[in-house]
């Protein structure tokens, strides 16, 4: 079998600023020496990313000696712009001046967000650079465990890691044998704390825990919905799910939860030690 990295015309690597899409990229300079003349890699920041993703993607780039091009969506021409680690935006300024454009929130039927903020922006970038370049090119982060998202597929040149059967197992067994990681917790292969930090595509519990870890992060999306809500026609396009609370209620309930318990109550003293 050919060597599914091996790189042999012009490629966009899609970094997604995963364990599973840093792997690839990984791979990619094992199998060509080095990341060849015809390849470039794109990290498309939604500016709703976890600071430890962003110094991950900064990590890559400087221990493997790589240059990876950040980009952020605007809404202007050129319809993107390039930043860097420490001029990326973190407040979430590149997905609330789309919104703004939209005038209503994405949802699971209509992801806009991820076509805009990522494969379009990394696609209006290329084709600034005079690449003959099309939004399905790309090769991406994709793991042969995840065969319901291969199978979307066509082209499965683009899924070098699925070529290759490279399960989370492996991909967990590599980082753990690197001296840097992804600063944030791998549960069982997946990474709850990953891409936008409460993606409406992450599960309800999951988003729910989110929240009630660090309650500040539901603050951006309650925002969202309030703006949506003075903007959008109908009143579907100012939830990013229609299936379940708001936001703000997610928020709420989570401060209520913790209300019920006294943050000042002592510990009762006993012998196990700690
Ligand atoms: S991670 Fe979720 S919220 Fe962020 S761009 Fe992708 S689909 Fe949209």
């Amino acid at each position: 079998m050919s060597d599914p990295f091996k790189i042999t015309e012009p490629i966009c690597i899609s970094f997604s600023g995963g364990r599973t899409s840093a792997y690839m990229l990984w791979r990619v300079l094992q199998s060509n020496g080095g990341l060849p003349p015809e390849a470039i890699v794109c990290f498309a920041n939604t500016g709703k990313e976890d600071e430890a993703t962003l110094r991950f993607v900064q990590d890559c780039s400087e221990r493997w000696d790589v240059e990876i091009h950040w980009l952020e969506f605007q809404d202007a021409d050129p319809a993107f712009r390039r930043v860097m680690f420490e001029t990326a935006s973190r407040e979430g300024e590149p997905f609330e001046s789309l919104i703004r454009k939209r005038n209503y929130l994405p949802n699971p039927v209509t992801r806009f967000c991820t076509a805009e903020l990522k494969i379009r922006t990394i696609h209006k970038y290329l084709k600034s650079l005079g690449w003959d370049h099309n939004e399905t090119m790309d090769w991406v982060g994709m793991r042969a465990d995840e065969q319901r998202r291969a199978a979307k597929i066509a082209d499965k040149s683009r899924i070098p890691l699925v070529t290759a059967g490279i399960t989370k197992e492996d991909v967990g067994a590599f980082w753990r044998s690197q001296p840097f990681d992804l600063g944030l917790p791998n549960m069982n292969g997946v990474t709850m704390h990953g891409n936008c930090d409460l993606c409406f595509l992450k599960g309800g519990a999951q988003v729910f825990s989110l929240i009630a870890e660090k309650p500040e992060r539901a603050v951006w999306w309650a925002k969202m919905e309030a703006l949506a809500l003075a903007l959008a026609s109908k009143p579907s396009g100012a939830v990013f799910r229609s299936d379940r609370p708001s936001y703000s209620s997610m928020a709420q309930f989570a401060a209520d939860q913790r209300d019920m318990f006294d943050p000042d109550e002592e510990a009762i003293a006993c012998f196990c030690g700690d």
